[in-house]
């Protein structure tokens, strides 16, 4: 990119710019409907590019034709965006020294630098006119807006900054001012970098998959928040218009070899991308950040001032002190009330409720890390069989509070962090981010 523009700038500097002229022209489509083509990432060159309809192509013939047609006219420079083109037009001056166009004069000429003579309308208008023309007769229809917008380059610097400004158009199409925003929305890279900030990606595990997992075509005002995207939370999300499922658990995990609906992840990405509905998941990244998931649950569980657990995976606990110590089988009932859960299981090592360790989800692997800290109680949710033996004989109260209940509370966590960070967006809690199985006593 550099080396072209260079180029360009050398032929700038042979350029008279009392003899000849280079305008900036902007054409848009009617009603911002991006008929013209959709962005794409190369995957080669990693860079945005906008991949062209079919009305997109037309519109590059006529650009390219451009020349062909007006000698004393040349296109230094373009882009096609989805509901818009930029060019830098570059108009010859005339042998006796006269600017051979002039925006919307309709002045004709005799002749161009070289001598040759030229028949043709002249002015920048009629260039773009004709254009404009030939690519709605094409498509059958009228596709433009009225008029256009130009601006004159002045200098080299002027030159530059709008070569650049449109060799860089597709990477910044979302800050666009012809990207049809909907209704007060954000994008869902704006959402995303705010997600980001709530639970740092540099918190996540090693193995764990985060971020924009499922991507969506336009703005999002409204986000669903969900433990699991579930067909009926992407159900859920599609009554509600959301344009987001923001979950806990990632959407997708193991790499795909394909997506069809053989299997679960498959119908769940079908669906959500059918229904134009992103996904972002905010998984062990949310468990570790401060004030994210384990920090929420030590303080449900009561510990006063939770230090980080850490383990060599980075998947984070919290630990600490309680106000006053408890006897285990009573504290474990006020869990489950905290939590909401219907039940609990614990193995009483007959010592009291002091120093507790939290880990949420499925966190039975960090025992250890929790006894090396001196905890006597540990609390976590899917204790394995194995796990509850290893409590037994090591001398430590173990609570399962469940799987769900210790993770679930993100959603209300995350929808009154988003009501600060996004006041615009509308985020609810999923009806259906439940249990997916019931309890039968
Ligand atoms: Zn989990």
């Amino acid at each position: 990119m550099q080396n072209e523009l260079t180029r360009k700038n050398i032929r700038l500097k042979e350029y008279d710019y009392s003899r000849a002229g280079y305008y900036f022209i902007t054409i848009c489509v009617k009603d911002g409907h991006e008929m013209l083509g959709s962005i794409a990432v190369g995957a080669a060159t990693c860079r945005p590019y906008v991949k062209l309809s079919d009305i997109g192509k037309t519109v590059k013939d006529s650009i390219e034709n451009i020349h062909g047609i007006y000698l004393h006219v040349s296109v230094d420079k373009y882009v096609i965006m989805p509901n818009h083109v930029h060019m830098i037009l570059r108009v010859a001056a005339t042998g006796d020294g006269r600017q051979i166009a002039a925006i919307g004069d309709g002045r004709q000429v005799a002749a161009i630098g070289d001598g040759r003579q030229v028949a043709a309308p002249t002015a920048i208008s009629t260039v773009i006119g004709n254009m404009k023309r030939y690519v709605s007769m094409q498509c059958g229809f009228s596709i433009w807006q009225k008029s256009f917008h130009d601006h004159i380059i002045r200098n080299e610097a002027d030159y530059r900054r709008i070569w650049r400004y449109i060799d860089e158009n597709p990477a910044r199409w979302t800050e666009d001012k012809y990207y049809v925003r909907e209704n007060n929305t954000m994008t869902i890279n704006e959402l995303l970098t705010v997600c980001n900030e709530i639970a740092p990606p540099d918190c996540v595990w090693s193995g764990d998959n985060v971020g924009l997992l499922v991507d969506r075509e336009g703005g999002v005002d409204r986000v669903l928040v969900a433990l699991d995207v579930t067909l009926a939370v992407i159900g859920e999300a599609k009554e509600l218009g959301a344009q987001v499922i923001i979950s806990h658990h990632p959407v997708i995990f193991e790499p795909l070899k394909s997506v069809t609906y053989a299997n679960a992840t498959g119908r769940r990405v079908m669906a959500l991308i059918k229904n134009n509905i992103a996904c972002i998941c905010m998984h062990t990244n949310y468990d570790g950040a401060q004030n994210g998931i384990n920090d929420r649950l030590a303080r449900l569980a009561g510990i006063v001032n939770p230090e980080i657990l850490v383990n060599q995976d980075g998947k984070y606990g919290r630990f600490g002190l309680l106000e006053a110590p408890a006897e285990l089988m009573e504290y474990a009932a006020g869990i489950k009330l905290a939590l909401g859960g219907a039940a609990v299981r614990a193995h009483d090592a007959g010592r009291p409720v002091h120093k507790v360790c939290v880990g949420s989800g499925s966190s039975g692997g960090i025992l250890s890390h929790a006894i090396g800290a001196g905890c006597d109680t540990f609390i976590t949710g899917d204790v394995r069989h194995d796990v509850f033996c290893e409590a037994r004989d090591m001398g430590i109260n173990l609570i399962d509070a469940g799987h769900f209940a210790t993770e679930d509370i993100m959603c209300e966590l995350l929808i009154g962090e988003l009501s600060v960070r996004a006041p615009r967006l509308k985020a609810v809690k999923a009806l259906n981010s439940l249990k997916p199985y019931s309890e039968v006593f």
